[in-house]
Formats: C-alpha cells, structure tokens, sequence
C-alpha cells in the first residue's frame, strides 16, 4: 500500500523482498512445493524457544498472498483501549473507519454470498442464527473466487485480491521498482561453499568500503549503479 501510494506521489521507490515473485500457474497446489516456497524457513519459522509456530508468508506479497482473504476490521473498543493504554493518537474508530473503507475498495473486500458457503461454515452460521447469536458472513478480498480451498498455497487463479494482485501493479505501473529472492547469510555461504563467517566479513568489509547502512542500503545501491 505504502509503495503504491508513494509511487504514485512521484516518490522513487524500490522494493525489496527475500522471497520469490511467483503468480498465476507458478502456484502449483502441491503443499510439498508451495510450503517450500512461500513460508519462511519452509514453514517451520518459530520462536527460538520452539515454543510457538509462527506461520508467515515469504513471497512477494508477504501474507497477503498466502492468507485466508478474511477481512477484519479493528473493532473500535480495541482501538480506544489502544488509545486510553498505550496513546495511540489518530486511531480511534472514527479516525479508521476512512481508511478502512477505502482499502476495502482497493482489495475489493466482500462479504462471502450466502450460497457458497461451504458445508462447515453453513452448518456453524446456520447454527448460531438459529442460537440466536449475531452471526455474519466472513468479509472476504477475492474477485471471481471458485473455492479450490488453495488460498494457503496462492491462488492460481487471480481471484485472491492481496498486494500481489493489488498494490503491486499499482506501484510497478507508477514506476516502483522490485527485487525479489534475497538470500539470507546461510544460504549465500551454502551457494558459494564459503563458511557464514567468511560471508560475513565480506558483506562488512563492503559495506563499510562503500558507506553503506544496511542490506537494503545495499540493494538500493546495487540498482542505482546498474549492478543489478
Ligand atoms: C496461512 C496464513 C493465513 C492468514 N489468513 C489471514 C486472514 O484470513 N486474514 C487476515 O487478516 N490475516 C491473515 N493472515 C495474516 C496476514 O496475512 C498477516 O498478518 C499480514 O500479511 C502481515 O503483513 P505484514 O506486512 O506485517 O508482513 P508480511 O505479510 O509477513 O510481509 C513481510 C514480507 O517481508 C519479507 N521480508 C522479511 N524480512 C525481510 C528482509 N530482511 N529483506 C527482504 N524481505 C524481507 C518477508 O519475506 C515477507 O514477504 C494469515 C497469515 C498466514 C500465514
């Protein structure tokens, strides 16, 4: 979202993702290469305790392209206590309710029709309505969904509205650049059969030769000089 409305501002704008651009047919459905591809650490990142599973998209697009398209708005008693316990400022409900609406228009955010609920979901919306609780459809970014069930795997099918589908193109086409499948430490050392320490001293050694902060410093350097 940042980048396409900054590029569309006039602003340069380079984007840097560690992980693959992939989109259309490149989503196979096959949970052996698409969990390889699009999570980080193969879907096995956790915190270093092993204590919790953290599931995250690593892909151009982040979460976006691998989510479950339900679209959730911040309720407002959790965006006032936000404001009453930690000072957030310019957050209250009345303050996003803009926002929220306009992204839901850029994603084309709806609600799922009634008749295409799958079994389960019926089964709990029915049951709840008839409990007498407040039960809704789930507000979904999808456009010309045909419910393969594939969403954790990206959608082959161009219906899943995330920043892959949205936002990007919107950024490209005002003239943000990208530069997807970045190696971490590891994998360069793994590649070039160095050791990570000596992958290490290289990237200070050239990073401090050329004043420069950071990987993504980096980067940005390397496409302005033409390097890549
Ligand atoms: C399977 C799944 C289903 C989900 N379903 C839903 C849902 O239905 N509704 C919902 O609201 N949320 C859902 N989420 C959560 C939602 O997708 C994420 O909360 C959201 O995408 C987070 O956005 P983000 O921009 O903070 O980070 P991310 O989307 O995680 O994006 C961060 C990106 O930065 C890249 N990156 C990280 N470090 C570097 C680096 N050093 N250099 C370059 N690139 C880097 C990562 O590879 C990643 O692509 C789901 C998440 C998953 C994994």
């Amino acid at each position: 979202m940042a980048a396409a409305r900054l590029a569309e501002a006039g602003h340069d704008v380079l984007l840097l993702e560690e992980g693959p651009l992939l989109a259309g047919a490149d989503f196979t459905e096959r949970d052996a290469e698409m969990t390889e591809a699009l999570y980080a650490e193969r879907g096995l990142r956790a915190t270093d305790d092993l204590a919790v599973a953290l599931l995250q998209g690593r892909a151009v697009g982040g979460g976006t392209t691998v989510n479950w398209m339900i679209m959730l708005r911040t309720r407002d008693w959790v965006l006032d206590e936000w404001a009453e316990r930690h000072g957030t400022v310019g957050m209250r409900g009345a303050d996003l309710r803009p926002v929220f609406e306009l992204v839901e228009r850029e994603t084309h955010a709806r609600p799922v029709p009634d008749d295409v609920h799958s079994p389960n979901n019926r089964i709990i919306l029915d049951g709840a309505r008839s409990l007498g609780w407040r039960a809704e459809p789930a507000v979904i970014n999808a456009r010309g969904c045909v419910r393969s069930g594939f969403c954790g795997h990206g959608c082959r099918y161009g219906a899943k509205q995330g920043t892959l589908a949205t936002y990007l193109p919107r950024a490209l086409a005002a003239g943000a650049r990208l530069v997807a499948d970045g190696h971490d430490t590891s994998e360069i050392a793994l590649q070039l059969c160095y050791s990570e320490r000596t992958v290490k001293n290289v990237l200070h050694d050239l990073t401090t030769r050329l004043q420069l902060r950071n990987r993504s410093h980096a980067v940005a350097y390397a496409v302005r000089e033409g390097l890549i």
